[in-house]
């Protein structure tokens, strides 16, 4: 993709956070936006702050846990921007705590958000930017490439947009479409109290989301990274078709050891005689 300019995109989550900052960074480059979200006094907010700087943006109400909700999305969008050429899969929420203590419902919820949130976005965008061509982005997590102890749920959904976006990149990249994946560490938002928020009654009262506990503090050369940096790399690496967006060193080593310890499993096979 040549740049922003003149170019219509969609963020889901786009109230808040990360989305929030990407949409930013897309409308400064040029881009009409709109953005998605179920917070709908954060999504007026947002629009508001957007217009108030002059740049093009729209507000739809949107859960993306429902493929009705996206498609419409997708509909209002067209109608809204004219084209949509960039589409951020980004809506997420966070559930913590070891695997033995997940209730059915956080599986569930986590689940319907982050990974149905993901696979609706393409259900619902993708026939569209086929005509033409243009970008799907999602947001994963670190925790999508890497175990995180305390964060397995969570982690499942994401290993599972991950996994998508790797897939659909091969199966499009012929066809126009690039495809990217943010796989970030900490970044300072609102996730676990937004995440409390959104939780309701549908999936029952939450046990408060221990995430720091889970994942520690940053080290210093990452521990300063704002959601204005993240959503600068991810803007870039739309502009250069980069699969993994990656903003944080710290992972680097962690990512290294999963495929060194998957790779050592050939050699211990190997040691205890395998193939017989
Ligand atoms: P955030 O809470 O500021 O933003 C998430 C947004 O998604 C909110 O506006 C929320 O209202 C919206 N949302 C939640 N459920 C939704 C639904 N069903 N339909 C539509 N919108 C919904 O948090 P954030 O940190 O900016 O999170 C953005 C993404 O980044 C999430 O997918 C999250 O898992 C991921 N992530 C965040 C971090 C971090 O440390 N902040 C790290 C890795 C990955």
């Amino acid at each position: 993709m040549d740049g922003f300019g003149g170019r219509g995109a969609v963020i889901t989550g786009g109230a808040n956070g990360i989305g929030l900052a990407t949409a930013t960074e897309f409308a400064r480059r040029g881009a009409g936006v709109v953005l998605a979200d179920v917070d709908q006094p954060g999504l007026e907010q947002a629009v508001a702050h957007l217009r108030a700087n002059g740049f093009e943006a729209h507000g739809v109400p949107c859960d993306v846990r429902h493929l009705r909700e996206v498609t419409h999305l997708a509909t209002q969008a067209s109608r809204l921007l004219g084209r949509i050429d960039i589409v951020f899969s980004n809506a997420g929420i966070v559930v913590a705590g070891p695997i033995a203590d997940m209730t059915h419902d956080d599986w569930r919820w986590v689940i319907d958000i982050d990974l149905w949130g993901s696979i609706h976005a393409v259900e619902a965008f993708l026939p569209k930017l086929l005509e033409r061509g243009g970008h799907i982005a999602f947001t994963a997590s670190f925790a999508g490439l890497v175990p995180n102890a305390g964060l397995g749920a969570y982690g499942v959904a994401k290993y599972g947009v991950v996994g998508l976006a790797e897939t659909l990149a091969r199966e499009v990249k012929d066809r126009g479409i690039g495809v990217s994946v943010l796989c970030p560490m900490v970044v300072e938002t609102k996730l676990v109290s937004n995440s409390e928020r959104i939780r309701g009654a549908d999936y029952g009262l939450a046990s408060s989301p221990d995430v720091a506990g889970s994942v520690g503090p940053l080290p210093a050369q990452d521990a300063g990274l704002s959601v204005d940096d993240v959503a600068r790399l991810t803007a870039d690496a739309i502009v250069a078709n980069r699969l993994y967006v990656l903003p944080h060193q710290a992972s680097r080593a962690s990512i290294r050891r999963r495929f060194e310890r998957i790779d050592r499993s050939f050699d211990e096979q190997a040691a205890d005689g395998w193939p017989h």
